[in-house]
């Protein structure tokens, strides 16, 4: 049988089946066809402007390498005018961060782009080592992505720059919009779907570039632009509810590809639902004035390095099929086969009886949060006191116990 040509192009032999929705495609298409999908969610969401300094949250991880390389491609193709910075956090993870800083030392270099490096330690006066050996390690991956946000954004202000790019993923957001539907948290929900994060009393903007990108797709580009990224999970595992929403996430994508995108589109369409909370979506979908903002104090992603997230190393796994596969690729390859091997069934629409809300409950019910300031640090809270330092007064009693 004679391969199949790729359905872009049509003169090469296609190499790619696409996760997102089993396009074949050949190796430069796919390549193109995620560059330009990215390059379509930034200018339609009008996400940056000329002359910006834009920072990037660099772990040394496939999503924010892949972020960081793509960045810097379509700043220059469609010259964006951007000025773009790797910014790195240290969480002060012992033999964890040693690796993946010297990966993001390397992408500095590759990409030419500056480099900052922003430890716990200095920010707040805990390495995550030391939050371990005190509370342990259940609960761990709270203080990490807490702390994490954090430290992006002051990570940001010391160098003077109002925007933080960083490597969530379609997959990343799908995760979210589910615990917070099965929390019952829909003003959350509507959030966590917004391609901005922070408000007007926030000096910086953290935005997701990647934010309807796949997973899989991020590790097959990562794959075949021989990206150097760090690929070791992060030793401490995520939280029980968020790592049970990524099993179920994954078991969805395999009988259904486009589950993920699904469940995103949904979580914006429902966050339309939520008044005074402005909800983002494609701009062809429904035109916008401006990019849509939300609340930072959200966007909790567990353990912020974007490692240590799939059940089973899953990630991992196709990782290492694609490397031990790459003397075969002169032959073609269905990679769908070496990400899943799930099978389509059933109806492809399933027809829910959704309960209609009406106007009222939901202003009632969801949409009453006031933000304001943390009165200790003035990071934008909620709450009286931030996260953060609701962690941190926890963490302090801690030690003066220990002291005493
Ligand atoms: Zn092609
Ligand atoms: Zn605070």
């Amino acid at each position: 049988m004679a391969p199949a040509l790729c359905a872009n192009c049509n003169t090469e032999r296609a190499l790619i089946k696409r996760p997102k929705n089993h396009a074949k495609l050949c190796k430069a298409c796919f390549i193109k066809v995620f560059e330009e999908e990215v390059h379509h969610t930034i200018i339609s969401s009008r996400l940056f402007h000329r002359g910006e300094k834009v920072a990037i949250g660099a772990s040394g991880g496939k999503d924010s390498t892949v972020l960081a390389s793509v960045l810097k491609i379509l700043n220059e193709r469609y010259d964006y005018g951007l000025e773009l910075v790797l910014l790195s956090i240290d969480e002060g993870i012992k033999g964890y961060r040693d690796d993946s800083l010297e990966t993001v030392k390397r992408n500095a270099v590759q990409y030419d782009m500056p480099l900052k490096v922003v430890g716990y330690d200095e920010l707040y006066g805990w390495t995550m080592d030391q939050v371990v050996a005190t509370i342990g390690k259940k609960g761990n991956c709270t203080y990490c992505g807490v702390f994490r946000r954090q430290a992006l954004d002051r990570g940001s202000k010391m160098l003077g720059i109002k925007h933080v790019v960083t490597g969530h993923n379609a997959d990343d957001i799908a995760e979210t919009v589910l615990m917070n539907l099965l929390r019952g948290d829909l003003a959350r929900l509507s959030r966590s779907t917004s391609i901005v994060t922070g408000d007007s009393r926030s000096e910086v903007k953290r935005s997701k570039p990647l934010k309807y990108s796949y997973e899989k797709e991020i590790v097959l580009y990562a794959h075949h632009k021989k990206l150097d990224y760090f690929s070791t999970e992060c030793i401490y595992s995520p939280e029980a509810f968020r790592g049970s929403a990524r099993s179920l996430i994954k078991q969805l994508e395999r009988v259904r590809a486009t589950a993920i995108l699904d469940i995103v589109r949904s979580g914006e369409d429902m966050a339309r639902l939520v008044p005074r909370d402005t909800s983002s979506s494609c701009s062809c979908k429904e035109q916008k004035n401006a990019a849509p903002i939300a609340l930072a104090e959200d966007d909790v992603g567990g353990c912020g390095s974007q490692n240590g997230r799939t059940p089973g190393n899953e990630m991992a796994a196709m990782d290492k099929q694609l490397r031990d596969n790459e003397v075969h690729e002169k032959f073609e390859i269905d990679v769908a086969k070496v990400i899943s091997e799930g099978k389509k069934t059933g109806p492809e629409k399933q027809q829910w009886g959704l309960p209609t809300r009406n106007g009222n409950s939901a202003t009632g019910a969801v949409g009453g949060q006031v933000l304001g300031n943390c009165e200790r640090c003035g990071y934008m809270s909620s709450q009286a006191t931030c996260q953060a330092c609701t962690l941190l007064d926890g963490l302090n009693k801690n030690r003066a116990q220990i002291q005493i």
